[in-house]
């Protein structure tokens, strides 16, 4: 998790390629139906250039196939989901149809983790507008920060309280932040 801008998609990606286990971005699987123009993708972008989340149900579809891929089985990171408490929800009932009856949470190997990226508004503003996306122009920006306020953040609460919250500053250099999110994840330490 992190507002737009925080650098999530950045440190999935680096993560991703370390341990070895699939990135999944949401908002990539998005834009991807966007441009195919597949049905999904209409539905999608017109909420997109609004800087408005898509709705719940076309995100838990997309999550649940994704993860239901042979590459998904040794363990993935999502990038940008879940974004409401219905999502995490979601992402719950789901982790633990994956694992079986034993369920998710008392294996630390197969346990959840949410890593919220922090960072200063005025530093996102400027590092959207300097990347250029198609939904990165001044009014979008402003109304995804909002959305991600009212609809995200909670999230920020919803994991702490169950112990699966890792916190960090996404206001550093990007070396620092990897490193401290490789400490912070690591199943082995
Ligand atoms: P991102 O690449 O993560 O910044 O996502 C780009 C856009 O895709 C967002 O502004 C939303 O419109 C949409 N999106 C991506 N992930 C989700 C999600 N989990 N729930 C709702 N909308 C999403």
């Amino acid at each position: 998790m992190g507002p737009p801008g925080a650098g999530k998609g950045t440190q999935a990606q680096i993560l991703g390629a370390l341990w070895k286990i699939p990135h999944i971005s949401t908002g990539e699987i998005l834009r991807a139906c966007v441009v195919a123009k597949t049905a999904l993708g209409l539905k999608a972008q017109a909420y997109m250039d609004r800087g408005e989340l898509v709705p719940d149900q076309l995100l838990m579809d997309i999550v649940q196939e994704r993860l239901n891929e042979p590459d998904a089985n040794a363990g993935w990171i999502l990038d940008g989901f879940p974004r409401t408490v219905t999502q995490a929800t979601f992402l719950d009932k789901l982790l633990h149809e994956l694992s079986g009856a034993e369920g998710s949470t008392s294996n630390p190997k197969c346990g959840l983790k949410a890593v919220n990226l922090d960072v200063p508004d005025d530093i996102l503003v400027s590092r959207l507008l300097s990347r250029g996306r198609q939904d990165d122009n001044e009014e979008t920006i402003r109304r995804r920060l909002q959305v991600y306020r009212e609809q995200t953040e909670p999230l920020i609460d919803f994991y702490s309280g169950r112990q699966q919250l890792v916190a960090v500053d996404g206001d550093r250099a990007m070396e620092l932040v990897t490193a401290e999110l490789q400490q912070s994840l690591s199943i082995d330490s």
